[in-house]
């Protein structure tokens, strides 16, 4: 789906607002969905706040001028500084504290009254919003303004099945040991995981109010759209159907939305490292040769573990087998730059650090990657099945347990680094739920290894990346189902005109 298969000539298009949750990995699918709508003839408004609006602009540029689709950008304010966070705080990635997570919620309900203003005053003939579940204000404000609203679940649907039923069978209630393993009752692929793994911040008291809003919305909305697609989950597609008694429509994989190099490099926010130097570096590589570390945009290593992750990649890399590793911003100091450029010094055309934010789509799609180090994300473990690279796992918290399950023991495409429990309980001092550098080496080569496993499970990447580009050309499941989303908001708007 590009601009090529604009259907910009229906006379009367579906009107779609969008409204992403401020964090990385919900941001960027959801501007991947403005991508998606747009080019099937759809009007899009994209609501979000300055300081989100600067870092995508960019994207939303390209898909206004390039590709002359029509997507408005509607930016509203943010009162940040109205709650105790600093000024210019509108992103999850930008939050330095935990303890800063609860009044981002608050601000984040506040900017709710802001688009009801907004939406109030422009008095909009929208056919439908399409919201973050994390934005559960939407639900009340999409109903006082007779506007049919649908759910976007950014993580796979393994894991939101997951969570239902544990909610629904009250499973973490009767759980004492949060370390014994345990099966997720009716998941149709089974899977052991342990209750560290699995509790969520909607699971903890101090945030049962957030979590009933969200259960409400979820409740109350026409239908879901998710990031994913049928022949990926079809099992837990059918059964999270059955389950909710709503329509879902997976429509993914949405990093697929961005065709040519330039949307894939500047995807979520301009990158740290020029991208021709890149691509050339990746050039000089051998096919299969490069493996990428990166653990998407939130979670943060302690300098410790730093060390252990350079320690492994260096003892893995020869002159056949490099690394690309990203440590981001907020896992950067002083001591540990000191550390890093020696590092890089010893390990010079082997492998590249990457300082901030990489180009993670450009980097994945590129011929001489072998493999993936990631912390199991949705987005970051669904890039890379689109791409067809194994994995190596790494989960740190949220889904990420769960979706690290579906990639080892259901598709069969990715080895364990060993991680346990959720990053918070590593401990810097006794240097408890540290993952050491032996084990890093071992699973880099592992992974990298073309031995008969590791063919077998090549075999069965590149399967899934043919699958997933399927689904998405005219067609496919996907591209079927976005279709279907757009005249299933028209639809339901005329309904509800019909009931007033
Ligand atoms: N990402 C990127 N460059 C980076 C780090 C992350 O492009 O340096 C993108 C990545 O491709 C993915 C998103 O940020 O689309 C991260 O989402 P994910 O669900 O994987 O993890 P989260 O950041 O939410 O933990």
């Amino acid at each position: 789906m590009d601009g090529s298969s604009n259907c910009n000539s229906d006379p009367n298009p579906a009107h779609i607002i969008l409204i992403p949750f401020m964090a990385q990995g919900h941001m960027i699918p959801m501007v991947d969905v403005a991508r998606l709508l747009a080019s099937s003839g759809a009007l899009v408004t994209f609501i979000t706040t300055p300081v989100n609006a600067a870092r995508i602009r960019p994207s939303i540029d390209s898909i206004e001028n390039s590709q002359r689709l029509p997507v408005r950008f509607v930016q509203l304010p943010f009162h940040s500084a109205d709650v105790g966070l600093p000024a210019g705080c509108e992103n999850v990635d930008l939050i330095s504290s935990p303890d800063l997570f609860k009044p981002f919620m608050k601000a984040l309900s506040l900017f709710g009254e802001q688009v009801k203003l907004y939406l109030t005053a422009t008095n909009p003939t929208a056919d439908c919003i399409i919201f973050d579940s994390m934005n559960s204000w939407v639900g009340a404000v999409a109903e006082s303004l007779n506007i049919p609203h649908i759910i976007f679940h950014g993580p796979s649907c393994f894991y939101i099945l997951c969570a239902h039923l544990l909610k629904k069978h009250q499973v973490l209630k009767r759980i004492d040991d949060d370390y014994k393993l345990f099966k997720v009752p009716e998941l149709p692929e089974p899977v052991e995981v342990m209750k560290a793994q699995v509790m969520s911040l909607k699971d903890r008291p101090e945030w049962e109010k957030e979590s009933e809003e969200i259960y409400k919305t979820e409740k109350s909305a026409c239908g879901v759209v998710m990031n994913t697609f049928e022949e990926l989950e079809k099992s837990s597609l059918d059964k999270f159907r059955k389950e909710i008694g709503k329509k879902v429509w997976p429509i993914g994989p949405l990093s697929l939305a961005n065709k040519d190099l330039d949307s894939k490099a500047m995807r979520g926010k301009a990158s740290s490292i020029d991208t021709g130097l890149l691509l050339s570096w990746l050039d000089s590589k051998a096919p299969n040769s490069v493996m990428f570390v990166s653990f998407g945009s939130l979670s943060r290593n302690p300098i410790s573990q730093l060390v252990q992750i350079g320690q492994g990649l260096e003892s893995a890399s020869s002159s056949e087998l490099s690394f690309i590793w990203v440590v981001k911003e907020a896992e950067n100091s002083e001591e540990v730059e000191n550390w890093l450029s020696e590092f890089e010094e010893r390990t010079k055309g082997m492998g590249m650090v990457i300082r901030g934010w990489a180009p993670q789509a450009m980097i994945l799609g590129h011929v001489a990657l072998g493999g993936f180090m990631t912390h199991c994300g949705w987005n970051s473990t669904f890039e890379a099945i689109a791409a067809g690279v194994v994995m190596a796992t790494w989960p740190r918290f949220g889904d990420q347990f769960v979706n690290e399950r579906l990639v080892v023991d259901v598709l069969r495409i990715g080895v364990a680094v060993g991680a346990k429990v959720p990053i918070f309980y590593v401990d810097e001092m006794s240097g408890e739920g540290l993952v050491k550098g032996e084990e890093v080496r071992k699973v880099v080569e592992k992974v990298m290894t073309i031995d008969e496993e590791g063919e077998e499970r090549r075999k069965r990447a590149k399967e899934l990346r043919e699958k997933a580009r399927k689904a998405m050309e005219e067609g496919g499941s996907s591209f079927e189902n976005l279709k279907r989303v757009i005249q299933f908001a028209k639809g339901e708007k005329k309904a509800i005109g019909m009931k007033l």
